[in-house]
């Protein structure tokens, strides 16, 4: 037998209604921020992944599902969403949008080449937002406030808020030039990949999972202290518009987004809970004022942050808590005899035309086969059709959750069925 690939999975009816549920949540609450939906397509040019995510980093050295089409172009499954929305932005020339900033968001599948445990697939689903186009500190607070407003709506109360700032282009190269002074004398005792970053891109070795325990890690010169006054200022904005949000947060100046253009703002939203495992991180985002720049487009300022809903369904499951899935069927239509089970096709189309779910019995099983089929779909009403109440032109419906029972006319039925169940 085929089984399904490592890392992937199947979502099945019955636990799918908890991903849709989550996914109608983040598309209010994006109406609600005004971020509007954008769709990119799962692969695009190997490249643009290249310059967007950066090619020290693990997602493009060692996650990415790349390979050639007939046509030999080089292409890329997509592992994140940010570099396609960029590549959007700039293709379709919305820097010129009369409405600025531009604020987007997107839901849909990833894929990473990674090795798979709880909380980490080889295809996973993100949601995220990137607003393009304004460098105020309030946009930085409103995007983090988003994520934590889906979490919140969803009940989630064990998240913790880390945030940092990685300054701007001057406070880096300064950092950058301690984080070199500081590693080169010991590089010898890194890993390869930490070896290959400290010229490319020394703020990565802090990210290393391999060598993260060695002793000059935690020695490692911090950010904080290169912040030059402007990013300071910008920095402590945030924090204040955070306070004002009543969002609250924690400082961590270990926490890095190792790419050269992302600047001033880094957070994560990590779970708290319980049993959650090892891999608590819920969400990270960040500001990336290079980032347009780097895939051909007109400088331009932008912050986003993706989630995976693998990794919120896990915290929600953490924390036990079920999410208010509502049960849909309105109307399960019983049929007895054979001429009843005729009309009862007729029944269950006026119903569905008129806004109604509603559903039959299709394997001709006996009456009590078929209200056990309603109860265990948890139908809020039952129609039941006899062969008298066919011949008198009557149907009668029973109200599941008290029990009464009506009969209703046949040749009124949706009109009072409408009433009954209002
Ligand atoms: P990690 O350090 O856990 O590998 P990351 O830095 O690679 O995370 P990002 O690229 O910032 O993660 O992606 C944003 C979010 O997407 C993460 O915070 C996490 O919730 C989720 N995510 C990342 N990789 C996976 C995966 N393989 N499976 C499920 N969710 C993932
Ligand atoms: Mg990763």
């Amino acid at each position: 037998m085929v089984k399904i690939p490592r890392g992937t999975q199947d979502i099945l009816p019955g636990t799918v209604e908890k991903w849709q549920y989550i996914e109608e949540k983040a598309k209010e609450l994006c109406q609600r921020f005004q971020y509007q939906e954008i769709r990119t397509p799962i692969f695009e040019h190997a490249e643009l992944f290249l310059r967007g995510v950066g090619d020290t980093t693990d997602i493009v050295q060692k996650e990415m599902y790349v390979f050639k089409d007939r046509g030999e172009r080089d292409l890329a499954l997509r592992p994140e969403g940010t570099a396609a929305v960029v590549r959007a932005f700039v293709e379709h020339k919305m820097f010129g949008y009369a409405n600025q900033p531009v604020k987007l968001f997107y839901t849909g599948p990833m894929f990473r080449y990674e090795r798979p445990q709880a909380g980490r697939y080889r295809q996973f689903v993100q949601f995220g937002v990137e607003a393009l186009g304004s460098e105020d500190p309030a946009i930085d607070a409103e995007v983090i406030g988003l994520a934590m407003n889906l979490y919140e709506t969803l009940g989630l109360k064990k998240v913790k808020l880390v945030i940092n700032s990685l300054g701007d282009s001057e406070s880096r190269s300064a950092h950058r030039e301690a984080l070199v002074a500081h590693f080169q004398p010991r590089i010898g005792e890194f890993c390869a990949d930490c070896q290959n970053r400290l010229e490319k891109n020394p703020l990565r070795i802090l990210d290393c999972k391999k060598d993260r325990h060695h002793e000059l890690m935690n020695t490692a010169p911090s950010i904080i202290d290169y912040l030059n006054s402007e990013s300071t200022l910008y920095f402590g904005k945030v924090q204040q518009y955070l306070q004002r949000m009543n969002i609250p947060f924690t400082v961590d100046a270990t926490l890095v987004r190792g790419l050269d253009y992302y600047n001033h703002t880094a957070f994560e939203i990590m779970s708290e809970a319980e049993g959650f495992g090892a891999i608590t991180t819920l969400c990270g985002g960040g500001r990336y004022n290079g980032l347009v720049e780097m895939i051909d487009g007109p400088s331009t300022p932008g912050i986003g942050f993706a989630l995976s809903i693998e990794r919120l369904i896990s915290a929600l499951e953490a924390e036990n808590i079920e999410l208010p899935i509502k049960q849909k069927v309105d109307c399960y239509v019983v049929s007895l005899g054979d001429s009843a089970r005729e009309y009862s096709v007729k029944l269950l189309h006026q119903l569905r035309q008129a806004g109604f779910a509603a559903d039959k019995d299709y394997l001709n099983r006996k009456a009590k086969a078929q209200f056990k089929t309603a109860d265990r779909i948890n139908a809020r009403f039952v129609a039941i059709l006899g062969e008298d109440e066919l011949q008198n032109g009557k149907v009668k419906v029973k109200n599941m959750e008290n029990g009464e029972q009506v009969e209703l006319e046949l040749a009124q039925f949706i009109q009072q069925f409408s009433e009954l169940s209002q």
